[in-house]
């Protein structure tokens, strides 16, 4: 691999026994399969995304108090260099059991618009790793400072489940030309957009053109979604989860309706870490479909972001110009 993030990982923990302990945790983490047919989520019991999940993300954050800045990055964290513009670290408060930070070295707020061709790159210099994203208020937990993360795409159930959505399954429009194209699925739990194209120029245009897109409908100041990019025998494979709400109705309530759920990419891809115990004890397929419905976009809004109607031609504005 181009970039050592193995050799990161075993220089960190030989540096730092928080690390050491949260990946070792990891492994033994207790796991609940929530079963939807075609597809599942799984739960994982991770007490110590206590601090991601429950995130301020309105809090005036500087360089002076910057967890991703370099001079107040979390104790005994160590870099990688990944080019002049980023650092790749290891995530303190790890998902997924190869777990990395890909940070901007300057404090700059979370903006993917302009970046999807680096990010496309990170996934192909990084065989085997989704390379992924959250937007400002859709599961960043540091909408203050660029970031992207990475983690072994087996672990995600999106992808481990890539061809039954693209094949069939509940989608809701299809474009499919020789393999190569984008679709539209909605599967009762949530609605995304799946890339699937063996061209990196081409992979990179659509996903500009539908972040694009999305922050012209959704009128929003940078678009709301989860994004993941994979590269796996020479194809492109993107997800993108459009977003309208950071956090579901659940995360407010009180009571027996409150859950401490604050999806991010991880979560739209199937991995729902819970830190909170009573949560992962009780979440099931209701509540998921209750969750996801609300973070995700209505499907009835669908039709607006229909490519197959639109030919998905878009003006310097990001505003979809119609093909009659
Ligand atoms: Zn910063």
């Amino acid at each position: 691999m181009k970039y050592d993030v193995e050799g990161l990982l075993q220089r960190q923990f030989a540096v730092s026994e928080h690390y050491r302990k949260v990946f070792t945790d990891l492994e033994n983490v207790r796991t609940r399969t929530i079963d939807f047919g075609k597809f599942h989520y799984v739960l994982q019991y991770n007490p110590c995304r206590i601090g991601s999940a429950t995130a301020d993300t309105k809090k005036k954050v500087t360089p002076d108090n910057c967890f991703l800045c370099e001079a107040h990055r979390f104790p005994g964290q160590i870099a990688l260099e990944y080019d002049e513009q980023y650092n790749i670290l290891v995530n303190p408060y790890p998902i997924f059991k190869k777990h990395f930070t890909i940070v901007d070295k300057s404090h700059v707020p979370q903006e993917i618009i302009g970046e999807e061709s680096k990010m496309v790159q990170m996934a192909e210099d990084l065989p085997g790793f989704t390379v992924f994203y959250n937007s400002r208020n859709s599961g960043a937990s540091a909408p203050f400072h660029r970031h992207f993360q990475a983690c072994e795409t087996t672990e995600l159930p999106i992808y481990q489940q890539w061809e039954t959505f693209k094949n069939g399954g509940k989608v809701f429009s299809l474009t499919n030309y020789d393999d190569n194209g984008f679709w539209m699925v909605y599967d009762g739990t949530r609605f995304f957009y799946m890339i699937h194209i063996d061209s990196r120029k081409n992979a990179t245009t659509y996903l500009a053109k539908i972040l694009g897109h999305l922050k012209y409908e959704l009128g929003t100041e940078s678009p709301e979604a989860n994004v993941g990019v994979a590269v796996e025998d020479g194809m492109y494979k993107i997800v993108i989860f459009p977003r309208t709400k950071h956090r579901p109705d659940e995360y407010f309530a009180t009571g027996d309706n409150h859950f401490t759920i604050s999806p991010g990419f991880a979560d739209m891809a199937g991995i729902i870490p819970c830190a909170v115990e009573s949560d992962f004890n009780r979440l099931d397929k209701e509540r998921i479909k209750s969750i996801f419905n609300q973070v995700t976009l209505d499907p009835n809004y669908l039709p607006k972001l229909d490519p197959l109607k639109t030919a998905m031609s878009f003006d310097k504005h990001g505003k979809l110009i119609t093909h009659p």
